[in-house]
């Protein structure tokens, strides 16, 4: 094992991507928010974007839906900002949700339209149905910038999670560029990586996701030379590769990111790089991104700086939120399925398993959508198109803390979604001054 004070960053030779190329663009397709991604739109052409990205830039120019309907017609989007408004404001218990694929400048907007109406406000993520758990594996994490993996960790261990799935480029940017001395790999699963970014690399079989929380108490137990208590050969004989590898390494990156709803998977990790940082550099790399949420960490951030929490509001008031029962997190399925919501306005592009379900659960001409698409066969409800995420100009939140500058891109034909809510807002606001006898917009 290393000894403490023996490593110095210097010794590591990082040899770090040229920026981004001239013309390139910000790709919102993903958590990763790649920005060396360059768009020839007109050709159809497009450069340093996996085949996710490319997708989504080439959806968007071949989108021709209506800029809005009305219950399954198409409308002006003064029309469909005018019944938006006047729908949301006859509603009794209203939910602003989504804010995943948003600008941070653009959830700041639907708090406003929240707090106006006095609604329940909740990111569309799944985090908040597991109360406690994620949030607690969190507590004492050390994390570190993906840059900060790419130039210094020599060996990096994928914890029960291959980021080709979720963050299509992550081992091509951060792990599989060359470091000197050369990085090992090691990845844990039942599976292996579709794509192992090294020739050292080794990948230890696990028999279940889970047998990931059992190994992780056995690395541990072998790090501080603690008594190992019985277990089975196999994760005796990847406690001792891993333990062997993190001896000879000079820098370790955890990078996790499976399905993890109570954190055990997660806590384990946090625990071995507490343990390990004490002798050397040691951080996890957490990639739990949710799909379709590239500013989740965005989203999170300014919902805690407005409520005191990520996962929003159980009634969004000026100044801050009702408390919520019991110190529970807002869960907006949680909300739409106990049957405690007549309207909800959900901004940016939901998961499509939240999406299906708060469809099913009220009544259609009580959902207003804000989104780049209109889903085919879109009926009951309003639905007003805003320009994709790529185009917008804002600000983003990477998982990793890095804040991401959007400058706009080629197409502005469709509105903001900043300038969508700004509208209703406004609606919203001067409906109310008029009061009850004025009406609503
Ligand atoms: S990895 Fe994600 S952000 Fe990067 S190009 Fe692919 S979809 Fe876009």
């Amino acid at each position: 094992m290393n000894k403490p004070g023996s490593v110095s960053p210097s010794t590591h030779a990082p040899i770090a991507p040229a920026g981004p190329p001239a013309g390139a663009t910000v790709c919102t397709a993903c958590a990763l928010l790649c920005d060396d991604g360059v768009v020839h739109r007109a050709e159809g052409r497009f450069e340093h974007l996996c085949e996710r990205g490319a997708d989504a830039f080439g959806r968007a120019a071949a989108a021709t839906c209506p800029a809005a309907t009305i219950d399954g017609r198409p409308a002006a989007v003064a029309a469909a900002i005018a019944a938006a408004a006047r729908r949301l404001g006859g509603a009794r218990r209203v939910l602003v949700t989504g804010l995943n694929d948003v600008t941070i400048e653009g959830v700041t907007a639907a708090c406003d339209v929240a707090e106006t109406l006095g609604a329940a406000l909740a990111p569309a993520d799944e985090d908040s149905r597991h109360p406690g758990g994620p949030t607690i594996a969190r507590c004492g994490e050390i994390t570190a910038a993906w840059e900060e993996l790419r130039d210094r960790a020599d060996l990096v261990i994928f914890w029960g999670h291959d980021p080709a799935g979720s963050q299509p480029r992550f081992v091509e940017r951060f792990v599989a560029p060359p470091l000197s001395p050369p990085r090992r790999t090691i990845a844990v699963g039942t599976t292996p990586l579709c794509d192992p970014p090294s020739s050292d690399h080794v990948h230890l079989p696990l028999d279940d996701d889970d047998d990931d929380v059992d190994l992780a108490r056995l690395l541990l137990a072998s790090i501080l030379d603690r008594p190992r208590g019985v277990v089975s050969p196999r994760l005796e004989a990847a406690a001792a590769t891993l333990h062997a590898a993190i001896d000879a390494a000079r820098c370790v990156a955890f990078v996790t990111g499976r399905p993890d709803p109570h954190g055990l998977s997660r806590c384990g990790v946090i625990e071995i790089v507490r343990a390990l940082s004490r002798r050397l550099p040691a951080f996890e790399i957490p990639l739990d991104a949710p799909p379709l949420a590239p500013n989740a960490a965005g989203a999170a951030m300014a919902l805690t700086w407005r409520y005191g929490t990520a996962a929003g509001a159980p009634r969004a008031v000026a100044g801050g939120a009702t408390p919520a029962p019991q110190g529970r997190p807002v869960d907006a399925l949680g909300l739409v399925t106990a049957g405690g919501v007549d309207a909800i306005l959900a901004v940016g592009r939901l998961p499509p398993r939240l999406d299906d379900l708060f469809r099913g659960q009220i009544d259609p001409r009580g959902v207003i959508r804000i989104a780049p698409a209109i889903p085919d066969g879109a009926g009951d409800g309003v639905f007003l198109r805003c320009r994709e995420l790529f185009d917008e100009t804002g600000t983003l939140l990477r998982a990793d803390g890095r804040t991401v500058e959007l400058t706009g891109g080629t197409d502005d034909s469709l509105p903001s979604a900043v300038a969508l809510l700004a509208a209703i807002h406004e609606r919203l606001v001067a409906a109310i001054a008029l009061g009850p006898e004025g009406g609503t917009a």
